[in-house]
């Protein structure tokens, strides 16, 4: 007997303007028939109709309007991209039915829209991908990415080169797909981009409406408030230091968001840090630390830092130490300054010989693995929350709030053969080393 294959929604396309609209439009068109999608030719049968429009003159705006006009009343549901996304409050203004606008080059988020608008309907032939996509990391965690790019030009990296400046993605894209991959399984979710704090900007930080009433900010605070309300575990990566992180603090306090921030430093002396070109260079952030401390005493901070950077001298490499000293950091990874090529750095005077970024790389290992062994060993005794990573028949390994996967370290529990994957449980810590805890399960 053959078989009957739902039919796909349909979609019509109004482009307008110049070609550049019209590749995105073509873009946009390709991503949705290879994702199922039928082409509708006129008004009357399509499920939803996008205008892609045009700001270039006021003539082409109110062209643009005029488009917009004629599919809702052609039409009804209606889907508004390209460059007038950026006058989206004129759209609404004058057409409040309309179901999405999204901004130029978004395609993500205008085949986002149609998704929402039209959802395919379910078949195990059509959707040979699960909902929430295909996955390298176990169901249990899973990295979410909420921007790309980088607006820095830190003088030892060449991801700007390579990626560009920041594009942040839409915050209620990014709320769907923390859904989908909750409702998959995962139970904490690593927040990633290459500057987390950036995030919004781009979009000067607009307000997006809730599919479910409400509406977010693209703005890092707003988002970890959301994400957290998503999911049981939401841990975030590649914090600079800029002051709105400190209203990030009260999200962990209250439970939100994991008390552990993952803040790049790469160094503390303020010479080296303006050779470096970093961002956030912060001379209070010690006692920004401190107040972190105060309001979330259990506070994991990871960081890594980079020795040997062309000029470092003894002075500037005993200040980290001493800083490293003062800031007490739970985890942290060094690496040695090493030439990428195109990178600005590789430019600077007075490269430091190997041996003494050598010598200073094991320095700065021994000292920090010190200041690890003395935190962790504080934790025995205590009853942490730990996630299952693995189990066998000798028991489990487990990760507690203060460590991320692969980075951090581990728990290992005893009798725990029990347990599941992506479990949750409380455990008593019965020993500590240098970088792992040990305990049972209580
Ligand atoms: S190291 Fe600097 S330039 Fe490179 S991605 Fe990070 S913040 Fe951007």
């Amino acid at each position: 007997m053959a078989t009957i294959l739902p039919s796909p929604p349909r979609v019509g396309m109004v482009s307008l303007g110049c070609p550049k609209n019209l590749v995105d439009s073509e873009r946009i068109l390709t991503q949705l028939r290879s994702d199922g999608y039928q082409m509708s030719p006129d008004y009357a049968g399509a499920d939803v109709v996008l205008v892609n429009t045009c700001g270039f003159l006021d003539s082409a705006k109110e062209e643009s309007l005029d488009a917009i006009g004629e599919a809702i009343a052609e039409n009804g549901r209606v889907i508004v991209t390209g460059c007038m996304g950026k006058e989206a409050e004129t759209i609404r203004a004058r057409f409040p039915g309309v179901l999405a606008i999204t901004g130029a080059h978004e395609y993500e988020q205008v085949v986002g829209a149609v998704r929402e608008a039209a959802p395919m309907p379910p078949s195990a032939f059509l959707n040979l991908v699960p909902d929430a996509g295909l996955k390298l990391t176990p169901r249990h965690y899973s990295y979410l990415k909420i921007s790309e790019g980088c607006n820095h030009r830190c003088s030892f990296c060449i991801i700007p080169s390579l990626r560009g400046d920041l594009v942040s993605r839409r915050p209620d894209a990014i709320l769907r797909e923390a859904e989908k991959l909750v409702a998959a399984g995962t139970k904490e979710l690593l927040v990633i981009s290459q500057d987390t704090s950036a995030y919004g900007v781009d979009m000067r930080h607009s307000v997006w409406p809730l599919k479910g009433g409400g509406e977010v900010r693209a703005h890092m605070t707003d988002l970890s408030r959301e994400l957290g309300k998503i999911a049981p575990w939401v841990r975030l990566h590649y914090v600079y230091p800029y002051p709105h992180v400190d209203h990030v603090i009260p999200l962990m306090a209250d439970g939100l968001v994991l008390p552990y921030l993952d803040i790049p430093f790469q160094h503390a002396s303020p010479a080296v840090l303006k050779r470096m070109k970093r961002p956030g260079n912060d001379a209070k952030v010690l006692q920004r630390i401190h107040n972190w401390r105060a309001l979330v005493p259990d506070i994991a901070i990871r960081s890594t830092f980079v020795v040997g950077f062309p000029g470092e001298t003894e002075e500037d490499f005993q200040y980290l130490l001493d800083w490293l000293d003062e800031a007490q950091l739970d985890r942290v990874g060094a690496f040695r300054f090493e030439p990428v090529e195109g990178a600005a750095a590789n430019l600077l005077p007075d490269h430091v010989p190997e041996e003494v970024k050598e010598e200073r790389y094991a320095r700065i290992m021994e000292r920090t693995a010190a200041i690890s062994t003395a935190k962790l060993a504080r934790r025995v005794g205590r009853t942490l929350d730990v996630i299952i990573d693995a189990v066998d028949e000798d028991g489990a390994t487990g990760r507690s709030k203060a460590d991320a996967p692969e980075i951090d370290g581990e728990v290992f529990l005893r009798d725990a053969g029990h347990l599941t994957l992506g479990d949750i449980v409380p455990v008593l810590i019965e020993d500590a080393d240098a970088h792992d805890l040990y305990g049972v399960p209580v």
